[in-house]
């Protein structure tokens, strides 16, 4: 029984799930940090978006309505 699991391949083994443990755990952190990044990023994308939605509303002074500033507005 012990010359099937020979101590250079019990060793092997211990190395191959030591190497994809730390793989996994690698991994896992780099697929974090590019989430974190993404949120950031996303964040960051959404607000600059946000902002041209937000237009200033002005009042017309010839017909007294509320137009976007800078808007193509001609009163009729
Ligand atoms: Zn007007």
């Amino acid at each position: 029984m012990l010359g099937l699991f020979s101590l250079p391949k019990i060793l092997f083994t211990i190395a191959v799930i030591v190497a994809v443990w730390y793989g996994f755990k690698w991994f896992n952190r780099r697929s974090q940090v590019q989430q974190h990044r993404a949120d950031e990023v996303g964040r960051g994308a959404a607000s600059a978006a946000k902002a041209p939605d937000v237009e200033e509303m002005v009042l017309c002074p010839d017909c007294g309505a509320y137009v976007a500033k800078g808007g193509g507005h001609r009163c009729t």
